[in-house]
């Protein structure tokens, strides 16, 4: 079955375009709804706006990390019409300065995921991208990215099923295969290596599904790190103890 990406995105003159493209009409219909809400309702607090960016193609992707604009080599959810990037206009003219956290809240309200807090502001994000929005849970992302997932008009990324969410981005596909979108499978790859290791790359996760990858790296870093090996010490020495207290209070 096809979807936006397939129908019209895959079939757009546009669609190897190294140029920016701000047109409202390579987004995928309800996030195009969605960012018009933002833009308006923003209008409406005084605030003036400029859709800045909507589609992007490998080329200009491409482009962009030549340039040390970007540190992503593969393009993201902006080539699936899923994402938008709104700036302030002032004098007609773009602008990414001053507070958008205003942006963060109309998104959220909107049901659009905000690039400054990436759905999940109760976690610490080390990349965040204030003028960005898109229709995507970050975890979904390399199911989007393979081809094999794109929303349907219902979706809502705050309410998606974070189980599924988790075997999205733990179950790898061969190597060099192709995906339903036609897009090269390394692309997808790539993003899954970024998802799964905590980088700043990957910031974007929700609480349930981050918080294994952070016990990781809290354990890698007790074993790699000797300043931090006195706690290791502290929990060997604290745990029997604790066990005997355990033991204990089941025997009585
Ligand atoms: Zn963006």
């Amino acid at each position: 079955m096809g979807n936006f990406y397939t129908d019209v995105i895959q079939k757009e003159p546009r669609f190897q375009s190294a140029a920016r493209v701000a047109d409202l009409a390579l987004l995928e219909p309800i996030t195009r709804q969605l960012v018009q809400q933002i833009v308006d309702s923003a209008q409406k607090m005084g605030i003036s706006l400029m859709v800045f960016e909507t589609y992007r193609s490998q080329a200009r992707q491409q482009e962009l990390f030549n340039n040390g604009a970007t540190k992503l080599r593969a393009v993201g959810v902006h080539h699936y019409g899923l994402a938008c990037d709104i700036v302030r206009s002032v004098g007609g003219e773009p602008s990414w300065k001053g507070d958008f956290s205003f942006l963060g809240q109309l998104a959220h309200s909107s049901g659009l995921i905000w690039g400054g807090d990436w759905g999940d502001p109760s976690i610490h994000h080390s990349f965040v991208d204030p003028v960005h929005v898109q229709r995507c849970t970050i975890a979904r992302q390399p199911a989007l990215f393979a081809g094999t997932w794109y929303p349907d008009d219902s979706y809502n990324p705050y309410t998606d099923d974070p189980h599924l969410l988790l075997a999205a981005t733990v179950s790898p596909k061969p190597a060099g295969s192709k995906s339903a979108g036609g897009q090269p499978r390394s692309q997808g790859r790539s993003h899954n290596k970024l998802l799964s290791e905590c980088s700043a790359a990957r910031p974007m996760f929700s609480l349930r599904i981050a918080t294994p990858c952070r016990v990781r790296c809290f354990l890698r870093s007790i074993v790699s790190c000797k300043d931090a090996q006195p706690w290791l010490d502290k929990i060997v020495i604290l745990k029997f103890p604790l066990l005997a207290v355990l033991f204990s209070s089941v025997l009585l």
